[in-house]
């Protein structure tokens, strides 16, 4: 049913609502409120509360009068006041709107209405109701009475005529149609889907919300998981490229003995490679907890049987340490290693890309580049992608739509919530490097004001009289704003203050060659301080670096706080790690204080999390998470759980549907995006 059905909605209305993307009356439905405004409570005019909205019921003791306010008098552009008064047994109120004439118009004496509306004092302590909402009193009181809608209506549309049009559509569409299995909606106990569109637009009591938005969450995340679950399936159900052998003949050549943690997963990653299906796994694992060396060695697992390992690194400057790194130790067994980002010269590409399309026993490093059209491979075994919270997700399944099959590894630092994990990457299986390297000391880390940083530079002088390197880090380029400290005039500042110090400063718009200069001298010890952006955020290893000053520490978010502090700590030296903050807010200084209290990150994820929600959670929405209508993973984490083992009990056909029920659920999990 178009939306021209809806009387009140010609050509012109129909367009704005085409704009907001609503074009049939579902729609309309489906489009929820961002609020409610209780109206339940109608009081007398001897109780309402002044300052606050009231809704009162009653009948008009005076016909409306328009005034014109002369112009010295007018607020603001008031053209036209019209006023009204409204009697009851126990006192007078006055009704006052603005610009509205033809209100006038509309009310009739000795016909009852229910208003809504702010009460103030007027100047001569009266009573008097502001711009009400008004509705002549009948049984249904929807507009006016109970709880009633409040939503974010189309450009053109005020909150009354648009909260008339959800009503209509409501009164026109009586036969919703259900879209969950009855013995789900049994099982689990929810409204059916057209009780659950009634009360979340126009909830009869707080009960009702409650049970329509726990119905319409459950909906929005059982698809989503059902779907998911589908797409692992899927996934089992393809071949895999079988490897034989065995990764501890490579942990051999590393200089250190593999934590029991390391061992664990690549146990897990040689079970995979063995069974004959493809591997489909997310490695997640804190900053430092050696998540390279897990690479290399399934790498080295792969090209030792006769296939390509691919590494993908979010920036140039991390996939140039990975191919410093894995050229050393592939070199070691006559393996060759080739580099592939962006900013290579055409010639540079060229031997790169012909390396890539002949030699199947070959180690890929690279950025993007690497999914990009025109590189072609040869065998490619096993695709490993590098701090996957940088990608937008949906590049994990590049490779695939390239045609290619190779098992796939997705490392991750940012230590996610189990249960969000299972959202995120729910067709994906998941192994966790839960333990340091031995002989790692706890970072100490401190919060203080900016009062401290003259004494906080002369920290970076006494780590540098020691041999030791320090970051700054800065959220700002250039300057922009008062009060945000920039990269580049903080480097100024920094290096008149100590003279004798080598200062220099990195950020992402720099030349990639440039940038790859600073960071080679850092990591040769050249440079005793590097003033930088969260460039250095991801993966970069520099041990000798034994200090990070964060300015301006209240702009992070706890989860990006905890890898740059990861930054640091790469060595056997103590390391430190200081928050500059001038922030008063008390969340803020909750998360500074986790920040020297805590050093796991698990905790402060989940923290994280909690305080600033999931669309914060990875910094901006770019990563490909999920949008949701009506569900809020973090706090309808119940939900989801139950949603879980529902879509997983119809999957394995523990729960019995009927044909239709099953067709509905295959057209809904196809138009249900993930990822
Ligand atoms: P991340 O998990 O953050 O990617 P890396 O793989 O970069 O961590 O490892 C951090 C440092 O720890 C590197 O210097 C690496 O050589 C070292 N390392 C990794 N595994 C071990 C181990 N089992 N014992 C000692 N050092 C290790
Ligand atoms: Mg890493």
């Amino acid at each position: 049913m178009d939306i021209t059905t809806l009387s009140g909605i010609g050509e012109k209305r129909a367009f704005t609502l085409r704009a907001a993307s609503l074009n049939t009356i579902d729609d309309l439905l489906n489009y929820f409120p961002r609020d409610y405004d209780d109206r339940s409570q109608v009081r007398t005019v001897d109780s309402l509360i002044p300052g606050a909205v009231n809704t009162i019921r009653g009948y008009l003791s005076s016909t409306p009068e328009n005034t014109n306010p002369s112009s010295k008098q007018r607020v603001g552009r008031t053209l036209t006041v019209t006023k009204a008064a409204l009697k009851d047994s126990t006192g007078d109120l006055q009704l006052v709107w603005f610009n509205q004439p033809y209100l006038k118009k509309y009310f009739r004496l000795g016909t009852e209405y229910v208003f809504t509306g702010k009460v103030k004092l007027d100047y001569r302590n009266r009573l008097q109701m502001e711009s009400p909402d008004y509705e002549i009193f009948n049984e249904k009181q929807l507009l006016t009475g109970g709880i009633v809608p409040v939503y974010t209506p189309p450009k053109g549309f005020s909150q009354k005529t648009f909260r008339a049009l959800i009503m209509q559509a409501l009164e026109l569409r009586t036969d919703i149609d259900e879209n969950l299995p009855l013995t789900i909606m049994q099982t689990y106990d929810l409204y059916s889907r057209r009780e659950a569109i009634l009360n979340i637009h126009f909830p009869v009591s707080d009960a009702g919300f409650i049970a329509a938005r726990r119905r319409l969450v459950f909906e929005e995340l059982f698809f989503m998981q059902t779907k998911l679950f589908k797409l692992k399936n899927q996934g089992e159900l393809h071949q895999g490229i079988k490897l034989g052998g065995d990764y501890l003949d490579f942990a051999k050549c590393l200089p250190f003995a593999l934590t029991s943690a390391q061992a664990r997963v690549l146990k897990d990653i040689e079970k995979d490679c063995q069974s004959g299906i493809r591997m489909n796994r997310l490695v997640q694992g804190d900053v430092g907890s050696g998540k390279t060396a897990v690479a290399m060695a399934a790498a080295y697992l792969t090209i030792t049987n006769g296939y390509q390992a691919a590494i993908m690194a979010p920036t140039e400057v991390l996939a140039r340490q990975h191919f410093t790194d894995f050229s050393r130790f592939f070199g070691i067994h006559n393996i060759e290693t080739v580099l592939l980002i962006g900013s290579q010269t055409a010639k540079e590409r060229k031997a790169a890309l012909t390396q890539i399309a002949t030699n199947p026993k070959l180690m890929i490093v690279g950025t993007h580049a690497l999914i990009q059209s025109g590189v072609e491979y040869s065998r490619l075994g096993l695709v490993i992608t590098d701090e996957q919270h940088r990608f937008g997700v949906h590049q994990r399944f590049r490779f695939i739509e390239k045609g290619l099959a190779p098992h796939t590894l997705v490392m991750t630092a940012t230590p996610i919530p189990r249960t969000l994990a299972l959202i995120l990457y729910g067709d994906l299986d998941i192994s966790i490097i839960d333990e340091l390297p031995p002989g790692r000391q706890e970072i100490k880390t401190y919060h203080v004001d900016s009062k401290y940083r003259d004494r906080v530079h002369g920290f970076i002088l006494k780590e540098a009289e020691a041999d030791k390197q320090a970051y700054v880090i800065c959220p700002a380029i250039e300057e922009s704003e008062a009060d945000i400290n920039s990269v580049i005039a903080y480097t100024h500042e920094l290096a008149s203050k100590l003279p004798n110090l080598t200062i220099k400063y990195l950020h992402g718009k720099m030349k990639p060659g440039e940038k790859q200069e600073i960071m080679n001298c850092f990591k040769n010890g050249e440079i005793h301080a590097l003033v930088s952006t969260t460039v250095v955020e991801v993966g970069v290893h520099a041990p000798n670096a034994t200090l990070i000053i964060i300015e301006n520490a209240e702009r992070f978010g706890l989860s990006q706080l905890h890898q740059l502090r990861g930054r640091v700590g790469r060595g056997d030296a103590q390391s430190y790690c200081v928050l500059i903050s001038d922030a008063k807010n008390k969340v803020t200084r909750a998360r500074m204080t986790a920040m020297t209290k805590t050093s796991n990150g698990f905790k402060l994820a989940e923290l994280d999390l909690e305080q600033r929600g999931m669309g914060d959670f990875f910094g901006t929405r770019q990563h490909g998470l999920p949008d949701f209508k009506i569900a809020n993973l973090y706090r309808d984490m119940n939900i989801l759980k139950i949603a879980q083992t529902a879509a997983e009990q119809m999957i394995r056909g523990e729960i019995t549907i009927s044909e239709k029920e099953k067709y509905v659920i295959e057209s809904q999990v196809l138009a249900t995006a993930v990822l």
